[in-house]
């Protein structure tokens, strides 16, 4: 099995496909396994698969320090909602995690089988024969393994050689990020909490990383005018103080203490019908890039590799229907998160004070009835186990 990209999708699958006794070989573009400084949140269905590859206690070492989730007023302050990690746990089995994304691709390349990767190797197109898939390398070199995995990112040049061009909408939303040293804040120490700030237009984002040490900071924001969907663009303190104007204190004197914002413009793509041809298929964000309201963009790709490894596994002597189990496993699970982060893009951006209330009303309606402990409709997604021994569609 060869796979391509070494982000935290195709390292997952990698360790995943060793797990399961299949020969494994990754190859990544940059000279080095590298992911950009910022944090990405962990949700549970990703935590049950680092279990299941044996990283899940190295995770949590490196991770940041919350007792609570919550749900806040852009303003006031006041909590939409709370679950504390016990609540969590208790509800899903285990807790989710929040970690700086370079500690979290460490400790997952850490754990690939050793000899496996090879750094510096751009792939530039696939094909597929009847008892080979084969990956050709920019310096003109060939590959041949007996499945291709493009885990090759939201650009993917997989995707692309399968299915053509993609066809992205911009959503005239907007994101700032910085990661904040705790002690660079002036003022009261912040909340180590996991929060979520709710307003007219935006949304804002805090959790620490590295335990209280740092804090992981992604704003949004309705802004027609920006469009560039980079990640690495920087952009000045002073726009996002500006932006967020008459937001709670406590966040400004955050967003004042980042000394390096960026900035990237948020851009939606519908489903895709099909990831896979032949012998070659798509994971992460290759296969269902997705806006990031819900925080599962890596967790989806995540629960990619398990379930990849073990349709895999099943159908050991015959990869293309392995493949196709996959496919048919992953992907109505996988668009639904698509759709589901569109819409929570909508929810949370709401401007109309009556609609926002009525927003938040549901939320603690919700709660109230005791089945939703987030009260956002969406305990359907860290429910899921990626690594049940049915989990394969048949
Ligand atoms: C600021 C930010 C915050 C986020 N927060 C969260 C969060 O809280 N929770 C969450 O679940 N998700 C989050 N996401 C989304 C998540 O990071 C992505 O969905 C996830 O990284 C996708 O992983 P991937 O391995 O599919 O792709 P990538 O991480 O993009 O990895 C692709 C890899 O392929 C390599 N590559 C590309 N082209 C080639 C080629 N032709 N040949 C060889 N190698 C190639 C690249 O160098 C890269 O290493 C966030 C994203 C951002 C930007």
């Amino acid at each position: 099995m060869a796979i391509i990209g070494g982000g935290i999708g195709g390292s997952t699958a990698g360790c995943a496909l060793a797990q399961a006794g299949l020969e494994v070989s990754l190859h990544e573009a940059a000279p080095e396994l590298k992911e950009i400084g910022a944090g990405v949140a962990l949700h549970p269905n990703a935590m049950r698969v680092l279990r299941m590859v044996g990283v899940e206690d190295a995770v949590r070492r490196v991770a940041g320090h919350s007792e609570y989730s919550a749900t806040r007023n852009w303003r006031t302050g006041r909590v939409i909602s709370k679950i504390s990690r016990s609540e969590q746990a208790a509800t899903f089995g285990l807790s989710g995690a929040t970690v700086h994304r370079a500690d979290l691709l460490d400790v997952i390349a850490a754990a690939l089988p050793p000899g496996s990767v090879t750094l510096g190797t751009r792939c530039t197109s696939v094909r597929s024969h009847e008892d080979v898939a084969v990956a050709r390398l920019e310096d003109g070199r060939e590959i041949e393994a007996d499945v291709i995995i493009g885990a090759d990112g939201i650009h993917s040049r997989v995707r692309a050689e399968l299915f053509g061009p993609d066809d992205p909408r911009f959503t005239g939303k907007i994101c700032y990020r910085s990661v904040v040293p705790t002690d660079a804040v002036r003022g009261a120490r912040p909340s180590t909490d996991n929060t979520q700030w709710l307003g007219p237009h935006g949304t804002v984002v805090l959790y620490p990383l590295r335990g209280e040490e740092l804090i992981n900071v992604v704003c949004h924001y309705d802004d027609e005018h920006y469009r560039h969907e980079s990640w690495v663009n920087e952009c000045d303190r002073r726009e996002v103080l500006d932006r967020y104007a008459g937001w709670h204190e406590s966040l400004l004197r955050i967003f004042e203490a980042g000394n390096t914002w960026y900035k990237w413009a948020l851009y939606d793509r519908d489903p895709i019908p099909k990831w896979t041809k032949e012998r070659v298929t798509v994971l992460g964000d290759a296969a269902h890039p997705m806006l990031p309201y819900l925080g599962q963009g890596a967790c989806q790709a995540i629960e990619d590799g398990a379930v990849l490894a073990r349709a895999l596994s099943t159908e050991r002597d015959d990869p293309v229907a392995g493949l196709a189990r996959y496919e048919r496993t992953r992907r109505p699970r996988a668009s639904s998160v698509v759709l589901a982060a569109r819409e929570r893009g909508l929810s949370n951006h709401l401007s109309s004070p009556i609609a926002a209330w009525r927003r938040d009303l549901t939320i603690a309606l919700r709660r109230r009835l005791g089945k939703d402990r987030e009260g956002r409709g969406a305990a359907w997604i860290p429910e899921y186990d990626a690594t049940a021994p049915d989990v394969l569609a048949s």
